[in-house]
């Protein structure tokens, strides 16, 4: 299968024309057409015939590829602009919408030479972690079907660990790549506030979301997020610091690295089976001369308060925009979650409420890039679970708002601080389903997250298995 190999193998491959793109691409909808009607991973997929078309142009250029992404089939979470192309952030408040413009991490990849797929289904406007909340019905789990994929980034996680294409562009603002990512078993990227440009994704909570690779191995992430990543003049927060070559610098060793635990990670209400598998694969860390230093972030607690002020404020505001009132939309087709979103945000930006919560809410949030600069000065990178839980089943979260927020409990915090993180597969429950680790890193370093990660999956293979979904 095609789709088993890397990016550098298939690039290498293509380039070798040991097969061509046209049939890669093929193989990408044979296995869209299998799987797709179990997990219901699309909201649209592109025409076979139009991709194949664009396959086999491509194919006749390859020997003047510059890019290792030429001629890769990938996905975008509906949360991205694409001109011509329907764009639904999930939602039926935008069913109709066919924007005039393109993303730039889109842009960025039609440049590199990569092919377009589909827009996959997730929580309506990012809101949620199980993409159940989405007009498009629920994403199901490729390992087990009577389970979630994890969300808001579900679409392009069930997606890609099934592989029906190389690899998908999802959006985090408190979780939505690492969550779906881990309860996929796919690795995936949430890059440092500004490193790839916003521009063109639709609005969750401004001073949170990120733009990042979600694919199956770390050297795949890697491989994307230098085609990504940049200063864009279209977004005032993306970063103009210097991109890397993370692809190259992946394998470069790294020497008396410290790997801290920060102790309140690992308490009360996290699953002993996802606390046993990650506390393990630190072995594998020490093998590679990685030193391990247990530590403490005493303001753990406070994530949960400071993410769901900040994050709804900054969505009533985002949301305003297709107010009933001034553009005739009916609010009506917002979702449930979404409202209440809209409705605590109002809340707590309102005169009389705003020092109450949405001051106090910010002034915690500094405590909490001082807690991480303090950590990540004693440590070089953080481990920590992504999820409590293993996949919980269909319907289960969204009977439960108060369950719903505490599954986000280990990936909130690093939004409102900035700090990139890497969610890697590391193992599996009894029960087979899939179990996801992130390393935490000081602001722009993704290099060493990637060759951190990269060390962990050249030791291990849980990050090569995929999910039988056959018959
Ligand atoms: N689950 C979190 C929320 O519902 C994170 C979502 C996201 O990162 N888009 O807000």
């Amino acid at each position: 299968m095609l789709l088993d190999k890397t990016i550098e193998e298939l690039s290498t491959g293509l380039k070798q024309k040991l097969f061509s793109i046209e049939e890669l691409v093929q193989e990408c909808y044979e296995n869209i057409q299998k799987y797709n009607p179990k997990l219901n991973a699309f909201i649209t997929i592109i025409n076979k015939k139009e991709a194949l078309r664009n396959a086999r142009e491509k194919d006749k250029n390859i020997s003047r590829a510059t890019s290792k992404l030429y001629g890769i089939p990938f996905l975008l979470k509906d949360a991205y602009i694409t001109k011509g192309i329907k764009t639904t952030a999930a939602s039926f408040v935008l069913k109709n919408y066919i924007p005039q413009y393109n993303a730039t991490v889109y842009q960025k990849l039609l440049d590199a030479g990569a092919i377009l797929l589909g827009k996959m289904n997730m929580d309506a406007w990012g809101h949620g972690g199980s993409s159940e909340n989405t007009d498009f019905g629920p994403v199901r789990n490729p390992w087990d079907l009577t389970r979630v994929a994890g969300g808001s980034s579900g679409g392009p996680a069930a997606a890609i660990s099934s592989r029906m294409a190389v690899f998908a562009i999802g959006e985090d603002t408190g979780g939505s790549i690492r969550n779906p990512a881990a309860w996929c078993n796919i690795t995936g990227l949430k890059v440092t506030y500004g490193r790839v440009s916003r521009y063109g994704t639709i609005a969750y909570a401004s001073s949170f979301d990120t733009v990042g690779p979600m694919a199956k191995s770390v050297g795949d992430c890697a491989q994307v997020l230098e085609v990504i990543a940049g200063k864009d003049m279209y977004d005032a927060t993306s970063s103009s610091k210097n991109v890397p070559r993370y692809s190259e610098l992946i394998d470069s060793p790294v020497e008396n690295l410290i790997l801290g635990i920060p102790k309140e990670f690992f308490q009360e209400g996290l699953n002993t089976e996802i606390k046993n598998c990650i506390l393990n694969s630190t072995k594998i860390f020490e093998k590679s001369k990685i030193k391990i230093k247990h530590i403490s972030m005493p303001m753990f607690d406070y994530g949960l308060p400071v993410y769901y002020l900040i994050g709804p404020s900054e969505t009533s505001s985002n949301l305003a925009r297709y107010d009933g009132i001034r553009y005739g939309q009916k609010r009506k087709e917002f979702t449930s979650e979404t409202v209440r979103r809209i409705m605590i945000g109002t809340y707590a930006l309102s005169s009389g409420y705003y020092d109450a919560y949405y001051k106090k809410a910010q002034k915690a949030r500094t405590l909490f890039i001082k807690e991480y600069d303090k950590a990540l000065s004693e440590c070089d990178v953080l481990l920590m679970p992504v999820t409590p839980t293993p996949p919980t089943k269909i319907g289960e979260l969204m009977t439960d708002p108060l369950q719903n927020l505490l599954a986000d409990v280990y990936t909130v915090s690093q939004n409102p601080v900035g700090v990139p993180s890497l969610a890697i597969p590391c193992g599996f429950t009894k029960n087979g389903l899939p179990i996801g680790m992130q390393l935490v890193g000081s602001m722009f370093s993704e290099d060493l997250l990637l060759r951190v990660g990269h060390i962990y999956q050249k030791a291990t293979d849980w990050h090569k298995k995929y999910p039988k979904l056959e018959g």
